[in-house]
């Protein structure tokens, strides 16, 4: 199988690192790719947001299904262009990536589907929005409509600054706070049958202890030792199914991989967001556990021949990552600074470029550092003792991801 894989960040080296690894993939090809991810497939240039020049590639390079790893390229139609040309695409349509493109239309699905989520207000009427915050009252959340790459979102005590984001974004959804720690749930699906993979926690906000403000995130791991036995069935009944019957009722079918961001509150999971593709950084911990051939899965999603799928396969043991970004980050970032132990492996590529074959800092979050082991606690230190081999001038990156979970401190909302 050749594959065409769409996107440039460490979402996307994860997932070539994944479709290499698969005994049916003859080639991998990646467009526009990073320099990490050249290390294991050819790079090609394109304008991924260009649905038409996306297609063309995909015929041009002869592959059999194209994979598109950014949410972007999927709202602005990426897969429906490739599938028109008759070559399978993993990725949901333009219409359906809405849930992810708009805050308010994944609300209303939620809403038609009976799942459940925070109570919220979606529109751009200050006199309701301001009701709206003195409805829900304190910490406030505000989220704008559109695409935010995650940092849309600001959640506060501060009321004036909650009415200062939400003037800034015009459209927004103000939301009711969910309490209560917060579980990634990837599920592929192919619009009908969903699979879900091993529940991931990520972290949001820059600054150790959950502080300062949030980021298109710092960390993540994998499994989670605490989590109620039955949360990925729960969350499969009560969200994924409703959710995918809501879609194909409304003729907009969600076929690709569904990220459902979810709060444990103490009357159960709630949604937080949805998202139309893998999330970053959760696919750097998550995809080193599948023992299930990658491509062949998502080739099966992408022609809707999931049903006819062995069940999941995932190894034991379990996997941290650690992102080290940039000076700035997530403000105004400084960049083009050489990157030291940029190519070691479980060093994944998310902001990077090189400069005379020099790696050097391209983006916010410049590297992930990825380590596995047979249980939190030495994947964990794996994860960390990767970041002391990297050196970027001016980089952070947070001491305390998945610490509270390898000390038994996290508790349901
Ligand atoms: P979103 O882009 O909707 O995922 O929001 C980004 C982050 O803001 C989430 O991962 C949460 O940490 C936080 N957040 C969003 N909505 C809520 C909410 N209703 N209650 C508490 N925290 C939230």
């Amino acid at each position: 199988m050749r594959v065409l894989l769409i996107g440039s960040g460490g979402r996307e080296h994860a997932l070539a690192l994944a479709l290499v690894a698969d005994p049916a993939v003859t080639a991998v090809i990646a467009a526009p790719g990073n320099p990490g991810i050249g290390t294991v497939a050819e790079l090609r240039d394109v304008d991924a947001l260009d649905p038409t020049a996306v297609a063309a590639l995909a015929v041009e390079c002869r592959v059999d299904l194209v994979v598109v790893g950014p949410e972007a390229p999927l709202v602005a139609g990426v897969a429906d262009a490739v599938r028109a040309k008759g070559i399978a695409c993993f990725g949901p349509s333009g219409e359906a990536a809405r849930l992810e493109g708009s805050k308010a239309f994944a609300k209303d699905v939620m809403a038609a589907a009976g799942v459940p989520t925070a109570r919220s207000y979606a529109g751009d009427d200050p006199a309701l929005i301001r009701n709206a915050l003195d409805e829900f009252g304190p910490p406030y959340v505000v989220k704008n409509d559109g695409l935010a790459a995650g940092k849309g979102v600001v959640v506060t005590e501060d009321r004036a600054a909650a009415e200062t984001h939400a003037a800034a974004c015009g459209r927004v959804v103000v939301e009711e706070y969910l309490d209560g720690p917060e579980v990634s749930l990837l599920v592929v699906t192919d619009g009908q049958t969903a699979l879900p993979l091993l529940p991931a926690q990520d972290f949001k906000r820059v600054g150790d202890g959950d502080t300062g403000p949030n980021t298109g995130g710092m960390g993540a791991y994998a499994p989670l030792p605490w989590a109620p036995p039955d949360l990925t069935e729960t969350v499969m009944s009560t969200v994924v199914g409703p959710t995918l019957s809501e879609m194909r009722r409304r003729g907009t079918p969600f076929a690709g991989c569904l990220y459902v961001g979810l709060a444990l509150t103490r009357r159960g999971p709630r949604v937080v967001e949805f998202n139309a593709r893998f999330g970053d950084p959760e696919t750097q911990v998550v995809l080193p556990l599948l023992e299930t051939p990658l491509a062949t899965l998502l080739y099966a999603a992408a022609t809707g021949d999931l049903g006819a799928h062995d069940p999941l396969r995932w190894r034991d043991g379990s996997a941290v990552v650690v992102v080290v970004a940039a000076d700035g980050y997530p403000g105004t970032v400084r960049s083009g600074d050489p990157i030291e132990g940029a190519f070691a492996s479980g060093v994944i590529h998310s902001g990077t470029s090189t400069v005379d074959g020099v790696p050097v800092s391209a983006g916010g979050r410049v590297v992930g550092c990825t380590g596995t082991g047979h249980d939190l606690a030495s994947a964990r230190s794996a994860a960390y003792e990767l970041v002391d081999q990297v050196s970027l001038e001016g980089s952070h990156h947070r001491r305390d991801i998945a610490l509270a979970a390898v000390e038994s401190r996290i508790t349901l909302g």
